[in-house]
């Protein structure tokens, strides 16, 4: 059985900071023993990492991506290949992807279409959610026998009707069926009927820049989104987890809701944490760069986001990567804001990005690693073999420098986007070196790993009620 010790670092983990060597043997974490110990100078070693003055930290578990997924008549630009190798640069070992059911069609052969996508090609492990298109009887039942198997969570949607739109009813029906079976509903909260009308009317008055992509999804078409599913989720008594969330008054809702004991629970990304309605209103045709669905806010949301995370309102701290070029496929939507694919690149950056909102006070470090690997690890079923740096735990280790200077760029980044959302950005800390079962994938910043290292996670339910 081949033995890693890392010697020098400080673990840093969800509950502890700790001065210690940790011992990898055959994939998974055996041992911590404090620097200069008995035990852990008595280790030996096939392998010795070296990590003084470095974080040795647990491999990031980013539960929204979305890999070679059709949108609009495209696809996005990463493929399960591209996508899980660009996750392992920027420290990310995990990723849960959304299997989608077409409309018409069963959830199992939207899961097998989306295995066969990632089959073998994975270079760190994954698993999936399953997105619900269409709810009825027979997706109802199927709903059961996925959770038996390892898919427990689905995500429903209350925007793009004609798409994904399910209406109040089916949101129900599916909720019921999961405060039976365990799973838990993952919500996108925008209420996409009366989006589609001021879209409608914005179009026609001419507004068809990036901008009012913003403009027409307003705050409270979210607000009041995330309030109705609470309120779903209650009469249901199921658990609810709400994907992307962007707007002050969403957060409020999903505050409200967990101070009277119910169990919701709330995801932001970095875009909605970094970038803002600034970024939508740049010049040209720039602004198709930014978006996505929930659309980027004001300024003034951050902070409420911010404060969220740091007091738990908020627990995950997803990308949503979603990624389309800016030529070719961005450019779709010149003259028409509507028809631009909604998603952006951000797989690569999550941890970074997360590490500098630590060196600039909004996070504490081990708030860092609990939104970025404990929290979803633990919301989907995966802990404490992911998520954590412990006895037991699959070895998926990180070694940070804290002290690092990057710049984020579309030169340098590993996405197969043609773009960066954060572009000349400089953040403080990064990668060294990462570990995926113990087997290195990235080693003093080359890439070192192979399609096909990654593998398939069965999950759990949630392990945060
Ligand atoms: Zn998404």
């Amino acid at each position: 059985m081949s033995r890693t010790v890392i010697h020098g670092g400080l673990v840093v983990t969800a509950s502890d900071e700790i001065h210690a060597d940790v011992l990898i043997e055959g994939g998974r974490i055996a041992a911590l023993a404090a620097h200069g110990t008995d035990a852990a100078t008595s280790w030996s070693a096939d392998r010795r990492i070296d990590a003084t003055g470095m974080y040795v930290l647990p491999g990031g578990v980013d539960a929204h991506t979305h890999m070679e997924m059709p949108f609009g008549g495209t696809y996005a630009a990463d493929t399960f290949e591209t996508g899980t190798r660009a996750a392992a640069w920027g420290g990310t070992t995990t990723i849960v992807d959304f299997a989608i059911q077409t409309m018409g069609r069963s959830l199992r052969e939207g899961l097998d279409t989306w295995h066969a996508k990632a089959d073998a090609r994975c270079a760190v492990d994954y698993g999936f959610h399953m997105i619900l298109s269409d709810v009825n009887e027979s997706s109802l039942k199927e709903m059961d026998r996925l959770v038996a198997e390892g898919v427990t969570s689905f995500k429903l949607f209350m925007a793009y009707p004609g798409v994904f739109y399910s209406d109040d009813g089916r949101i129900l029906r599916a909720m019921q069926r999961a405060s039976g079976n365990g799973g838990l509903v993952m919500m996108h909260a925008e209420n996409g009927i009366a989006i589609d009308v001021l879209v409608e009317q914005a179009l026609a008055e001419g507004r068809t820049d990036p901008r009012y992509h913003g403009d027409v999804r307003k705050v409270a078409l979210e607000a009041e989104a995330t309030h109705r599913a609470v309120q779903l989720a209650r009469v249901a008594g199921a658990p609810l987890y709400v994907v992307h969330v962007s707007a002050d008054e969403a957060v409020d809702e999903i505050a409200a809701a967990r101070h009277k004991g119910l169990p919701v629970f709330g995801e932001t990304c970095p875009q909605y944490l970094f970038l803002s309605t600034d970024n939508l209103a740049e010049p040209g045709f720039e602004g198709a760069k930014y978006v996505c669905s929930t659309p980027l806010r004001p300024r003034e949301h951050q902070e409420v986001l911010w404060r969220g995370l740091r007091n738990n309102e908020l627990q995950v701290v997803s990308t949503d990567h979603c990624p389309f070029c800016f030529s070719g496929q961005k450019e779709m939507g010149r003259g028409d804001f509507s028809k631009i694919p909604n998603g952006m690149p951000g797989v690569e950056h999550r941890m970074d990005l997360l590490h500098q909102a630590v060196v600039d006070g909004h996070l504490s470090r081990r708030r860092w690693v609990e939104i970025a690997c404990a929290s979803p690890a633990r919301m989907f079923g995966l802990y404490p073999k992911k998520g954590t740096i412990a006895p037991g735990a699959d070895a998926d280790v990180v070694i940070y420098d804290p002290g690092a200077e990057q710049t984020i760029s579309a030169e340098t980044h590993h996405m197969a986007v043609d773009y960066s959302a954060y572009e000349g950005r400089r953040v403080t800390g990064q990668v060294r070196t990462v570990l995926s079962r113990g087997v290195p994938v990235i080693e003093d910043r080359a890439y070192v790993g192979h399609a096909g290292h990654g593998t398939y996670l069965p999950r759990g339910t949630c392990q945060y009620l």
